[in-house]
């Protein structure tokens, strides 16, 4: 049985609710069963990935709680999840492709009994010799929930405890000369490990990245390591689970540059903060809703929660995967995606073309050319944007462009960031943005040094001018740190408006342009960072006499929103001139 198919079937079928996340992995990765990309080195091997599954509802039986001593029967996500993970393999060396497994669910959905049990199949199942086997927590007490549990799962089967032995500290498994144990971040010494599994259990909870990193480097002289990282959201949102949060949503949606085909992220979450009050969308953080967790505790803890404000960021975090002190996302993941794009046509028709579109050029049904949107756009007037920054966030310089007769508005845009910035990232092991393909896309200058060169900033907008004839009226900027670069502008001839930054000046041009994004109207040729920072903007939002007013946030600490902010002052300056600006369309 291919149960990734099952549950995506199930899933299409409105029968298994999940997040956006999780049924853009399942979409991909069933597809790819049957049309895998151009020489992509695996295969999906079915039976390969029921060994675990046959293996754990085989030998283990649950070891607490209503159905202590019972049988363990894997609901179909888990399933799914699990042949998944185990099935695709190398198709000339036979070695699992996925080396993290990285799953977000809400708490009481059978987090610690899946995850032991795999520990076992690992110990036991996975053949390897001289396993190490590590259950590994932030904190001894978590680390040893998981390990006990295994340990209970071995006392209840005869034939597990007749193959392994239950020493002081581990679980040994004489065959293959292996062992389990349990670690945690206040252990004292860490070095000298040498695993072939480990399980991250709650890493919300992880103040640094300390155990993930010592893990993750013991297991470099393995031929199939697997990292099994399973969690509910944290109420203490520290850098490790933003840093990881982060990186497996992006490979959830595949973004560009964030193709990580080793990394299997299942993140079960609301898609949008209000939905915890709609019954329908709660499977959606809580796959195994009424089987595995009880529908009857979470519509207890819900209704508890409308009543009392200080029990429902428990209930947010705990069952919703929605940390308390998130902000909401400005716009939904679909909304930050156009796929409309600039197309020339060997009779040199300019058409715009999307993937859904027929082949061929509309006018004359010749073959299509990708093209410059700034080739696409010459001879135009605009309206400039500008976010400045010195040192670790992007520099970002717009320009808005509107066309006669035409709904659109097209957005070009080119990114700055100090070379030494780049270099602290990549040193830094974190996983914030593909900076280096994006600067070979044509999409980012890196600058020489600590700062970013104004001059360079300058000299793009001149660019744009000289090479397609695209004229800024004006320039809306943000920033008192301009400095000379204003002023080098203007002597330039370009208009510069200097906007004050906050809610008066930006909620209704971040209105007007939320509107135009989800209605598709913005076309940027499908920008990269223009998307990223987009998605990666939060909406604070102030009520000051009933009148909401709103401004753009970073959704976390580490994340760019600047290239939205950068188009943004662009719109400001354009809601400002909007009557003029219009009548020099062209
Ligand atoms: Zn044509």
């Amino acid at each position: 049985m291919n149960w990734p198919r099952e549950y995506l079937k199930a899933i299409r079928a409105g029968t298994e609710i999940v997040s956006t996340k999780v049924k853009t992995v399942y979409e991909r990765e069933v597809a790819w069963m049957e049309n895998p990309p151009g020489d992509f080195p695996f295969v999906f091997d079915e039976e390969r990935g029921e060994d675990p599954i046959c293996f754990i509802e085989e030998f283990c039986n649950h070891s607490k709680g209503r159905w202590s001593g019972k049988p363990f029967r894997f609901e179909l996500f888990q399933k799914a999840k699990l042949q998944l993970a185990f099935g695709w393999v190398g198709k000339e060396t036979g070695h699992r492709r996925f080396r993290e497994i990285v799953d977000i669910r809400g708490r009481k959905c059978g987090k610690s009994t899946e995850t032991a049990g795999v520990a076992l199949y690992m110990l036991v199942g996975d053949g390897e010799g001289g396993a190490e086997i590590y259950c590994t927590a932030n904190k001894k007490d978590q680390a040893n929930l998981i390990f006990q549990e295994a340990v209970n799962m071995r006392q209840q089967s005869p034939t597990l405890r007749n193959v392994t032995n239950k020493r002081q500290s581990d679980i040994f498994f004489p065959a293959t000369m292996s062992s389990m144990k349990a670690l945690a971040a206040d252990t004292k010494t860490m070095d000298g490990l040498n695993a072939h599994f480990f399980s991250l259990d709650e890493w919300h909870e992880a103040r640094t990245r300390k155990v993930y990193d010592v893990m993750i480097q013991s297991q470099s002289a393995r031929e199939q390591p697997l990292a099994w990282l399973i969690s509910t959201n944290g109420r203490v949102r520290e850098l490790f689970f933003d840093d990881m949060y982060n990186y497996a949503s992006h490979v959830a949606m595949w973004d560009q540059g964030f193709e990580d085909y080793r990394v299997l992220p299942l993140i079960y979450e609301l898609d949008s903060r209000d939905e915890w009050e709609k019954p329908e969308c709660w499977a959606k953080a809580n796959p195994g809703l009424g089987k595995i967790k009880s529908l009857e505790t979470l519509k207890i803890n819900v209704e508890k929660a409308k009543k009392d404000p200080n029990f429902l960021p428990t209930v947010l975090t705990k069952d919703f995967n929605i940390p308390e002190n998130s902000v909401e996302r400005w716009l939904p993941y679909e909304a930050c995606v156009n796929e409309t794009e600039s197309y020339i046509c060997e009779n040199g028709h300019k058409v715009l073309w999307s993937p859904s579109d027929d082949d061929g050029c509309p006018e004359c049904k010749a073959v299509l050319k990708p093209t410059l949107l700034a080739e696409h756009l010459a001879k135009s007037y605009a309206i400039g944007g500008c976010d400045l920054s010195a040192t670790t966030d992007l520099t970002c310089a717009s320009l808005l462009i509107c066309k006669p007769n035409d709904p659109n508005y097209y957005v070009l845009q080119h990114y700055f960031l100090p070379d030494s910035r780049v270099k602290d990232v990549e040193d830094g092991n974190a996983q914030e943005a593909p900076y280096r393909l994006w600067k070979d896309q044509g999409h980012m200058t890196i600058c020489e040094g600590a700062t970013v060169d104004y001059r360079q900033v300058t000299q793009w907008f001149v660019d744009m001018v000289k090479l397609y004839d695209i004229r800024p009226l004006w320039i809306g900027y943000d920033r008192a740190l301009a400095g000379y670069w204003v002023e080098e502008m203007q002597e330039y001839g370009f208009d510069m408006e200097r906007w004050a930054q906050g809610p008066i000046t930006w909620t209704y041009p971040m209105k007007r342009m939320g509107g135009l994004f989800t209605e598709k109207k913005i076309i940027s040729n499908n920008h990269p960072i223009l998307r990223w920072c987009v998605r990666n903007t939060a909406k604070k939002t102030l009520n000051p006499n009933g009148i909401e007013s709103i401004q753009p946030v970073k959704a976390a600490s580490n994340l760019r929103i600047d290239g939205m902010v950068s188009l943004l002052n662009a719109f400001t300056s354009y809601y400002a001139h909007e009557d003029e600006y219009r009548n020099y369309l062209r």
